[in-house]
């Protein structure tokens, strides 16, 4: 990644990551930082290196998570145990997080998924990073507060279930932002294009309360959003939130467009 810091900067103090199809975003106050989401595991070097363009690992004061599937978790166990930085997320997430509890898109969801020249592509890339591995976090802890967390840039958690039972947005007042991990994407290799959307089906483990998450989003007065997979999305996120439910019906057959 050779883009200059500023190309990353999505709104002041906020910056979005891309690795293996997959974001991260950083949220700076100073020195301080908060990682939201890190990666599949071999995107883990990757995370390191975009927090050192920010700042120090060891500044960083938490690193929050969306939801534990192991695109989001791979650079956990490496900043919590090399740096000590702990790791939250809703109560409801922790026991997917420590493997207690999977909820997965499994080998044969993916496969049904692969009828797309550039998913192949993404499935062998997502191999490539350990996407096969079942990672768990033991470090897992729910949130230490409710409302909004003391931590840089003030992320205030939304929950938003349905991808997992514990998936969590995080909103950003002070940026009309929110981090949407994988509750609205704008694109994805198994979607067509780019623009908000659910994922396909097979990725969510209850689809019904992904649609109701999805209205809960839609009354946050915001101006982007920042997925997991997919572009920074300019535009109200009640707007984007509309589009997302325009295409609800193709999501399970993949024939969105
Ligand atoms: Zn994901």
């Amino acid at each position: 990644m050779s883009q200059a810091i500023a190309d990353h900067e999505v709104a002041e103090n906020v910056f979005l990551f891309t690795g293996t199809s997959v974001n991260w975003i950083i949220l700076r106050d100073g020195k301080d930082l908060t990682l939201i989401d890190a990666g599949w595991e071999g995107d883990a070097p990757e995370v390191e290196r975009t927090i050192r363009l920010l700042g120090r690992p060891e500044d960083v004061h938490a690193v929050l998570l969306t939801h534990a599937h192991s695109d989001h978790t791979g650079a956990l166990e490496l900043l919590h145990e090399t740096y000590g930085v702990p790791v939250w997320m809703s109560p409801a997430e922790v026991p997917n997080a420590t493997g207690e509890h999977v909820e997965q898109a499994g080998t044969a969801d993916v496969v049904r998924m692969m009828y797309r020249p550039q998913a192949i592509r993404w499935a062998v890339d997502m191999v490539k990073v350990g996407g096969l591995k079942q990672i768990t976090t033991p470090s897992a802890e729910s949130f230490p507060e409710e409302g909004p967390l003391e931590l840089p840039g003030r992320p205030v958690p939304i929950a938003t279930p349905g991808h997992t039972d514990g998936h969590t947005s995080y909103h950003l007042p002070s940026v009309g932002g929110v981090v949407t991990g994988d509750a609205l994407v704008s694109g994805h290799p198994t979607l067509k294009g780019l623009g908000p959307r659910l994922l396909p089906g097979g990725f969510t483990h209850d689809a019904e309360q992904a649609v109701q998450s999805l209205r809960v989003l839609r009354d946050i007065d915001a101006r982007m959003f920042l997925p997991g997979h997919g572009p920074v999305w300019y535009g109200s996120l009640k707007e984007s939130v509309d589009e997302a439910l325009a295409h609800v019906d193709d999501r399970n057959t993949g024939l969105d467009g």
